[in-house]
C-alpha cells in the first residue's frame, strides 16, 4: 500500500484544511477530533507520511518515533489529562481494516476528561 497524499490529515498538514490545533512541533501535529466521542478527544499525528503504526515502526527514524511518543505526553499535559495533571486518558491507534482505521495517515486518538469505559465493544 502506498501513502495517499490526498487523505484528510495530509491536507490538514499542508494547511489546505483547517483544524482546531492543540500543539505542533517538528515531529507532530495535534488537533481536536471533528466528531468527539468523549469530553476530550484529541488526535496526535506524525508529520511524516506514514499510513499506520506498522508502516511507522518499519520506516520512521528513531527521532520521529521518540517525537511521536513524547508528543502524546506533551498534548496530554496541555489538555490536563496526563497522570500528573489530571486523571489519565486512553491513547488508541486504529490500524487498517480490522482495526477500523478510516483515515490512512497514522494517528493516535487521546480520549479523556471522563471515564472512558469498556476497552472494546
Ligand atoms: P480512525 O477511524 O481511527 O481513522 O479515525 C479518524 C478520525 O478522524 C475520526 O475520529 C474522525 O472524526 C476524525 N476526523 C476526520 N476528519 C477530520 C477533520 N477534518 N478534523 C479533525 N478530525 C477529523
Amino acid at each position: 500500500m502506498t501513502y495517499d497524499d490526498n487523505n484528510i490529515f495530509a491536507k490538514i498538514l499542508r494547511g489546505e484544511i483547517p483544524c482546531k490545533k492543540i500543539y505542533e512541533d517538528n515531529f507532530v501535529l495535534s488537533f481536536h477530533d471533528i466528531n468527539p466521542q468523549k469530553k476530550i478527544h484529541a488526535l496526535v499525528i506524525p508529520k511524516g507520511k506514514y499510513i499506520d503504526l506498522d508502516d511507522f515502526s518499519e520506516k520512521a527514524s528513531s527521532d520521529e518515533i521518540v517525537g511521536l511518543i513524547k508528543g502524546i505526553n506533551i498534548v496530554a499535559k496541555k489538555l490536563k489529562i496526563s497522570v500528573d495533571t489530571g486523571k489519565g486518558y486512553r491513547a488508541l491507534a486504529n490500524i487498517n481494516e480490522h482495526g477500523g482505521q478510516e483515515v490512512p495517515h497514522l494517528h493516535f486518538h487521546l480520549f479523556g476528561g471522563e471515564k472512558i469505559g469498556k476497552m472494546v465493544e
